[in-house]
């Protein structure tokens, strides 16, 4: 696994662009500067790793937008040791920003084969995320309660057990809506258990589904 010189400029300039898109958290360019995205694709999309895009990562399903993997971790201003638990594992990237802003990371993936080729992955490069096969609408009760849970997948609504599973004045990140498109929302639990709800404009987003894939 190389991750040379020309790689690491190309990161470089990656944060320049998305540092202009408006992300300021340090912590969090920091951490999109050091991770080797191109290491989390295909090798056929090798030369596109740093351009801001979503690409494919196999299983119909795609490693997030650089500027979207930092909008979302941005909004969920994660301290370190927190306990973080993030739905939509994908290729793992977006749980190795988490985990290089020193969380606690668990991360549940829904697709067998994507899950398999992430825990070994992630194990090569050293990170500790602890990754789950299963169903990210029931989260983790085991391992409950966490201080940040973020979804990386479009959910037609905030999901219940999730809400349960967080601490009080504990944060959930999520792209909320069916089809197409949806709006970013950040949800903050106050003491009496309610959330209270805030918008942060419109993304797009491979959909949150209910049924495991094993294939
Ligand atoms: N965070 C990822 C990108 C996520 S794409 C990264 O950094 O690469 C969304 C992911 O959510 C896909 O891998 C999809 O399989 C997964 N997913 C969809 N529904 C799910 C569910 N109910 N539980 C867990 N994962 C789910």
């Amino acid at each position: 696994m190389i991750d040379s010189y020309k790689h690491k400029g190309l990161r470089k300039q990656l944060v320049d662009t998305i540092r202009e898109k408006g992300i300021v958290d340090e912590e969090v360019l920091n951490a999109i500067g050091k991770i080797p995205r191109h290491l989390f694709m295909d090798s056929s999309f090798l030369e596109f790793a740093y351009q801001d895009k979503p690409f494919p990562i196999g299983s119909g399903q795609t490693i997030s937008q650089p500027y979207t993997v930092a909008f979302q971790t941005e909004l969920l201003e994660v301290k370190p040791g927190e306990k973080v638990l993030e739905i939509g594992t994908g290729s793992g990237y977006q749980a190795c920003v988490l985990e290089e802003l020193g969380a606690k990371v668990f991360t549940i993936e829904r697709q067998k084969k994507l899950y398999l080729k992430s825990k070994k992955f992630l194990a090569e490069l050293n990170y500790k995320a602890k990754i789950f096969y299963g169903d990210g609408y029931k989260g983790l009760p085991a391992f409950a309660p966490f201080d940040k849970i973020l979804i990386t997948a479009g959910a037609p609504e905030l999901p219940a057990d999730l809400a349960s599973q967080l601490k009080t004045g504990g944060m959930i990140v999520v792209p909320l809506g069916r089809g197409g498109i949806q709006i970013m929302a950040r949800f903050i639990k106050k003491e009496d258990g309610s959330m209270r709800k805030e918008d942060h404009g419109t993304f797009r987003f491979v959909p949150l589904l209910k049924k495991l894939a094993d294939d």
